[in-house]
């Protein structure tokens, strides 16, 4: 029995270098293990790189019927629309399909799913991958909302070339992951918690065939606090398979461990302009609006009224915020979807589909949807809350506007006394516009609102959790500064409280924090 088994090993790990060395013959010069994709030289070359509606998103001059893929790939491909290759696209796949570990790091939106997700499929279907040799390829991503996009892309593609995929995330059903994965599935996308939870306790979970290993969005899985338990599945996992780790942004921590994973890589990076990521954000129009706290709700709700056939999401900085607001806005007839990081799986699971597929509507959320997420054509990003920092700002508005042909806008919601923040923005070259906005165009529900809170005594504590969490946020952040905490300080809260419905400001007591480095 364990020669049979040893032998079917070894015979498929003929089949992987087999595969491998046919891709080796293709030709790709690669200097010092790393390329670089420079827009301006590209230009220089006269090299013409297609801007699709200014965005950065752009298109390299390959098809994908021109990269050596097999027939099935590229039929799947196409049938999803997707024909011409981004620049990201076409340098890391013909490295991946090589055999090569990759660390690449690329701005958001550039189209870093597919440049996994093609060579996993081509390793699938030219190994010929069964179920019964259990997982093929792992990819492991930060949230729970991510693993179920990339689920989303990965399930069209691979069901049109008879693969399997599956996904496993914090939250939900334990046992019935458990069983798909003893009965084994070609491509899998996890979180870091749950993986290991499997790894550890799920006795059938077969691994040792796994031939590609994908760390997506590896900045945001350590910002996430999962160092450790990547540390450990690394060590779980068999030595012999290909690793790629994508990030959006690159840095000590992300260079460690690209260390601690990858063997001898190939570095791919896009370069980042020295503008940050704007340039990525070009078909996004991006308004700001500065407004005493009194006013913010009833700016918030002759918003919502006067954009009823519109999709919009909207940022709180607390979970807190997310419940009262989400709460009160029904309750008053106003129909929202929430999504924060306290709420139940399933929930946030149905949720996200239902605003991914619904043409209008209104979704609130923390930052757990900020990271990675796509929602197609989203009309508005609203900061009802100011973001902590400038990068916080673009990754919020980045989640619409994504992709090519896409449009959107943004508006940045100000007290008079958060104005920084735009400075900081502005210094970044980055143009954004005052919102036009008249006072006297405010439906002025303020007296019902404070009414309706002062008579509902479970609306009302929801409203004082909201405040106190509202200035936590920005006490507490792990973008804590100076700045932030002087800002709570000087906001008035007297006037603040009101877009809450209260009448009395709530007592806080504040631990004094020492600055982050
Ligand atoms: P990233 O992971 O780099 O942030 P994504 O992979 O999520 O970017 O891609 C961003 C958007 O671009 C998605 O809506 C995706 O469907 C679209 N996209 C990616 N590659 C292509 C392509 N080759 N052709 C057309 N659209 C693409
Ligand atoms: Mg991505």
């Amino acid at each position: 029995m364990e020669d049979k088994k040893k032998s079917s090993k070894e015979k498929f790990k003929k089949k992987k270098d087999k595969v491998k060395k046919e891709d080796e013959k293709e030709d790709i010069k690669i200097m010092n293990n790393t390329i670089d994709i420079d827009e301006e030289k590209e230009k220089e070359k006269g090299h013409e790189i297609k801007k699709i509606n200014n965005a950065d998103f752009f298109f390299s001059d390959k098809k994908f019927s021109q990269m050596k893929l097999t027939e099935t790939t590229v039929n799947c491909l196409k049938k999803q629309g997707f024909i011409i290759s981004t620049e990201v696209q076409e340098k890391v796949i013909p490295i991946a399909k090589k055999g090569k570990d990759i660390m690449c790091t690329a701005k958001t939106g550039s189209g870093k799913t597919l440049a996994f997700l093609i060579p996993a499929m081509e390793i699938l279907i030219k190994t010929d991958f069964q179920q019964n040799q259990g997982v093929g390829i792992i990819i492991i991503t930060p949230t729970r909302e991510l693993a179920i996009q990339i689920y989303d892309v990965a399930k069209e593609l691979l069901f049109l070339a008879h693969k399997t995929c599956g996904v496993i995330i914090g939250g939900g059903y334990r046992k019935k992951e458990a069983k798909k994965l003893i009965r084994g599935v070609n491509l899998l996308i996890a979180t870091p918690g749950r993986l290991l939870d499997h790894l550890n306790n799920t006795e059938g979970f077969k691994c040792n065939n796994l031939c590609m290993l994908v760390i997506d969005e590896a900045d945001a899985i350590l910002k996430n606090g999962f160092e450790d338990e990547l540390i450990q599945i690394l060590k779980i996992l068999p030595k012999d398979k290909q690793t790629m780790l994508f990030s959006a942004t690159l840095s000590k921590k992300i260079e460690n461990l690209g260390l601690l994973s990858l063997n001898d890589p190939v570095y791919i990076k896009l370069k980042i302009n020295p503008e940050g990521q704007n340039n990525n954000l070009q078909n996004l129009e991006q308004e700001y609006l500065i407004i005493e706290g009194n006013l913010k709700f009833n700016f918030l709700y002759t918003f919502i009224k006067n954009n009823s056939s519109r999709k919009i999401m909207i940022f709180f900085n607390s979970c807190s915020e997310v419940q009262f607001f989400s709460y009160l806005l029904n309750y008053i007839g106003i129909k929202v979807l929430s999504i924060s990081g306290d709420l139940k799986q399933i929930n946030r699971e149905t949720i996200y589909r239902e605003f991914f597929n619904s043409e209008k509507g209104i979704l609130l959320c923390t930052d757990v949807a900020q990271r990675g997420l796509d929602f197609p054509e989203v009309d508005w990003i609203i900061n009802f809350d100011l973001p902590l920092s400038v990068d916080e700002y673009l990754h919020r508005v980045g989640r619409t506007a994504r992709g090519p042909d896409s449009h959107g806008k943004s508006l940045l919601i100000l007290l008079p006394n958060e104005t920084d923040l735009l400075e900081r923005i502005k210094e970044k070259n980055i143009f954004v516009k005052e919102y036009k906005f008249s006072k006297e165009n405010l439906i002025d529900i303020q007296q019902k609102y404070e009414l309706l809170i002062s008579s509902n005594p479970a609306l009302e504590n929801l409203a004082v959790e909201a405040y106190k969490n509202y200035i936590f946020s920005y006490m507490y952040s792990k973008n804590n500064s100076k700045d932030n905490r002087q800002n709570i300080e000087n906001i008035d809260k007297e006037k603040l409280i009101k877009s809450f419905g209260l009448k009395e400001v709530p007592y806080i007591k504040l631990k004094t924090l020492p600055d982050k480095k």
